[in-house]
């Protein structure tokens, strides 16, 4: 016995509604996750130094440090020197809103945080 399951124009209507708030969920899923990915922690010896959200960045400024000097753009983050003998922290290039740049021989951790590290900061 075999039968099929006819779906009515109102149950269609149903599962257009419910696929229009899936799609708006996951739009404003993506949305919070790239406001809240933007913000880079810059860390020296383990202790945080600096929290830079670089979507507020309007114009760029270095921040020195003992041996580094770190880049902030808007939108981006890099080392621009280091006295490293591997030069390692400078090649990896920019930061835009995830992943992150170490400076070993200096002990220098730039990391790009994610939503809910974001908003705590923000909290508090
Ligand atoms: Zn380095």
């Amino acid at each position: 016995m075999k039968r099929t399951i006819k779906l009515s124009p109102s149950n269609k209507r149903w599962i257009a509604v419910f696929a229009a708030l899936l799609v708006c969920c996951i739009l404003s899923i993506i949305l919070i996750q790239n406001i809240g990915g933007r913000t880079a922690v810059i860390y020296k010896d383990g202790r945080e130094i600096a929290r830079v959200d670089l979507s507020r960045v309007t114009e760029s400024y270095t921040i020195p440090l003992d041996g580094n000097v770190i880049l902030v753009e808007p939108g981006s983050i890099r080392m621009q020197s280091a006295d490293c003998p591997d030069q390692i922290c400078v090649h990896q290039g920019m930061l835009h809103d995830a992943g992150r740049i170490v400076c070993l021989p200096n002990r220098v951790l730039i990391e790009m945080q994610h939503t809910k590290d974001a908003a705590d900061a923000k909290a508090g």
